[in-house]
């Protein structure tokens, strides 16, 4: 499926939780925070899961362009919902700058423009600011992730923050979009080699590709709301003293039951032995 824009560069990360449901109708901006950094050197970073965190894209100061998650995927952005509801993009700079600030970077302020008409032709997008409250109620359309973070209360995140020149992005994408100059959609392109981790395997389901590390979270959510239902929430697992980071190694993926937590794949696979062996055990003790 192809994007709706192409970046200068391509750095996908394996930072995503799997395909997108249908339905996304918000284009929301982010701002990077720290210092500038070239686009590559954002999406660079967030190449490491260690990052913890991703964006469809990013843009630079310059306004530079490079894509981190292709379009059909969930980034790691805004918290559960907010990651589903749309997409994201984040650019070099803070929350705190002023309206003047923002607007001393035409550069990138024009390709914010360029990249929103992008979506709002591709994917039907509404070129309307929305509040936290319209958002609440899946009105398609622009925002930022303090709309996102008022809307669903997940995260306390306040960027682009309160001086972004939303209504110069809208009013150039407006211009873009009926001059018919927005930029032609990405063509197909293979997957690119290196860079991300793990191969994708589709899935018995529903034939969506999912990388090891997203299929053992999968099962682990599905396994814990399981356990949940059969022995409440918080109850011990009995896990045997001195076993749970035994032996551990790679990296950390956070979990979907809790995205406050990070486990490493062996951690996971024995978590799930455990939750399973526990309602295994339930169940023989029910036929016995
Ligand atoms: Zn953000």
């Amino acid at each position: 499926m192809a994007n709706a824009f192409t970046a200068d560069i391509d750095l996908l990360t394996a930072n995503d939780d799997g395909l997108a449901p249908a339905g996304r109708n918000i284009f929301t901006f982010h701002t990077f925070e720290g210092q500038d950094l070239s686009a590559e050197a954002m999406a660079r970073y967030q190449l490491s899961p260690a990052a913890g965190g991703s964006y469809h894209g990013v843009i630079d100061a310059e306004g530079r362009t490079a894509r981190e998650n292709d379009d059909e995927y969930i980034p790691w952005a805004a918290m559960f919902t907010g990651n589903r509801a749309g997409w994201h993009w984040s650019l070099a700079g803070r929350a705190s700058f002023t309206r003047e600030q923002w607007l001393a970077r035409p550069k990138q302020m024009e390709k914010c423009a360029i990249v929103l008409a992008a979506y709002a032709k591709e994917k039907g997008i509404p070129t309307v600011k929305r509040s936290h409250v319209e958002v609440r109620a899946r009105q398609g359309g622009v925002c930022g992730h303090d709309d996102i973070s008022k809307a669903w209360q997940e995260s306390d995140h306040t960027d682009p923050g309160v001086n972004f020149p939303y209504d110069v992005v809208i009013a150039r994408a407006n211009e873009i979009l009926s001059g018919g100059t927005a930029p032609t959609p990405a063509p197909e392109r293979p997957q690119p080699a290196g860079e991300f981790t793990g191969n994708k395997y589709p899935s018995y389901l529903d034939g969506r590709e999912l990388r090891f590390s997203e299929y053992l979270r999968f099962v682990d959510y599905k396994i814990t709301r399981l356990y949940e239902a059969e022995f409440g929430t918080g109850a011990d697992l009995g896990i045997k003293d001195g076993t749970f980071s035994a032996a551990s190694v790679g990296e950390q993926y956070p979990s979907y039951v809790d995205a406050s937590k990070s486990f490493t794949l062996d951690q996971y696979l024995r978590l799930i032995d455990i939750k399973a062996t526990r309602l295994y055990e339930k169940q023989e003790t029910a036929n016995a």
